[in-house]
C-alpha cells in the first residue's frame, strides 16, 4: 500500500569474504553483535541467509501489537484449536474442506526484505505456509532507470530460502504499470526474462498481487489495470476518482497507454485479489481509527467450509 515512509530497509549486510565459504574463525565480524552461533542457523535475532548476507534485529519500536511475538501467538493459537488449516495462495483455490476453515496467508513484502524473513520463519516453526510476494521494484530486487532495470543477483537467496527452507511460496507483487508509465520500461519482455530467470533458478512463481505504488496516487492508476480481466474490476466507490486511469496515464502531459495482458501470457495461475474467499482481512484497513490486527476478530466465529485471507504487510511489524 502507501509506503512512502518505509522506503528505507532494515536489512544489515555484513560483508565477509565471498569465496571460498570462510571459516568460522577467520570471518571478520564487522558487528560486535554477532557471535560465531549466529552463523548458519536462525534466531528470533538474526536470520542467516549466507555467509555474505546476514539479517540482524533491528527494533522499530511501534505498536507492540504489531510484534512477530503477537502474531506468532495467532499462529500457535489457531493450530492448537485444530479447526484451521493454512495454506499458500497457490493451493487456496484447490483447498476445500467441510470440517476445517481454509486460512491463505498472504504477505506483501514491498520494501522490506528483512521483516519478511522473520515472519517466514515464526510461520515455519510452526508448520504455517504462506506467500511472499516480492516487488519488482524495490531495491532489494532492482535498480530502476529510465528504460532499463537491473535486478539484484541477491534476490535468488531470499527467494531461495523461504521456499526450500521454509516452504513459503513464492509470488510476483506486481509494479508494472509502474514501470511501463514511471521508468518506460517494456514490461513484455521486462516480465517474460524475469520470469524465465526466477523459474529457471527453480523459483516457483504462480501468482501475482498487485502493489499500491506511491505512484499510483500521484498519477491515478492501479498497478492491476496491466490485466486485461481487469476491465471487470475497475476501481468504484470511494476510492473511484483516486485511481481512474484504467487506459492511459498522463505524466506532465504526455498520454502513455497502458498495455494489458493475460495472467495466461506469463504463466500465471492466479492473481491474488481474484481469488474466492468469504472473509478478506488486512493490516493496512482502518476501524475506528486502529489497523485492523488480528486481536481484533474473533476467530472462534468462523465456522466449517469458511474461506479466509489475511494479508499482512511484514514492513508495519516488529
Ligand atoms: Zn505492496
Amino acid at each position: 500500500m502507501r509506503y512512502l515512509s518505509l522506503l528505507f530497509f532494515v536489512i544489515i549486510i555484513i560483508s565477509c569474504t565471498k569465496t571460498p565459504v570462510p571459516e568460522l574463525e577467520n570471518i571478520e565480524f564487522l558487528e560486535s553483535s554477532i557471535s560465531p552461533h549466529q552463523i548458519g542457523k536462525d534466531e528470533d535475532s538474526s536470520i542467516f541467509i549466507n555467509y555474505n548476507n546476514i539479517i540482524l534485529e533491528h527494533k522499530k519500536n511501534r505498536n507492540a501489537l504489531f510484534s512477530y511475538d503477537k502474531y506468532e501467538e495467532f499462529l500457535i493459537t489457531l493450530n492448537k484449536s485444530d479447526r484451521f488449516i493454512f495454506v499458500p495462495l497457490n493451493e487456496f483455490d484447490q483447498t476445500y474442506s467441510s470440517d476445517k476453515i481454509v486460512i491463505g496467508m498472504r504477505h506483501d513484502v514491498d520494501y522490506d526484505i528483512a521483516s519478511a524473513m522473520r515472519m517466514a520463519r515464526r510461520e515455519y516453526r510452526n508448520g504455517v505456509r504462506a506467500t511472499y510476494y516480492f516487488l519488482n521494484t524495490a531495491e532489494y530486487y532492482s535498480d530502476n532507470k529510465i528504460s532499463t532495470e537491473i535486478r539484484k543477483p541477491y534476490v535468488l537467496d531470499y527467494m531461495n530460502k523461504l521456499q526450500n527452507e521454509y516452504k513459503h511460496e513464492i509470488g510476483w507483487h506486481n509494479d508494472l504499470v509502474t514501470l511501463q508509465i514511471v521508468y518506460n520500461v517494456d514490461v513484455e519482455k521486462y516480465l517474460t526474462k524475469e520470469l524465465a530467470y526466477l523459474r529457471n533458478n527453480g523459483i516457483r512463481v504462480e501468482g501475482s498481487a498487485y502493489h499500491g505504488s506511491e505512484f499510483c496516487y500521484i498519477y491515478h492508476y492501479l498497478n492491476f489495470y496491466i490485466w486485461k480481466p481487469a476491465s471487470n474490476h475497475i476501481e468504484t466507490g470511494p476510492s473511484w476518482g483516486l485511481f481512474q486511469n484504467f487506459d492511459s496515464v498522463g505524466i506532465n502531459g504526455v498520454y502513455k497507454k497502458i498495455k494489458k495482458f493475460d495472467f495466461s501470457d506469463f504463466g500465471f495461475k492466479y492473481e491474488a485479489d481474484l481469488l474466492k474467499k468469504n472473509y478478506f482481512f488486512a493490516d493496512v484497513f482502518y476501524f475506528n481509527n486502529k489497523r485492523w490486527n488480528m486481536t481484533m476478530f474473533d476467530w472462534n466465529s468462523l465456522k466449517p467450509g469458511d474461506r479466509v485471507i489475511v494479508l499482512t504487510h511484514p514492513a508495519l511489524w516488529d
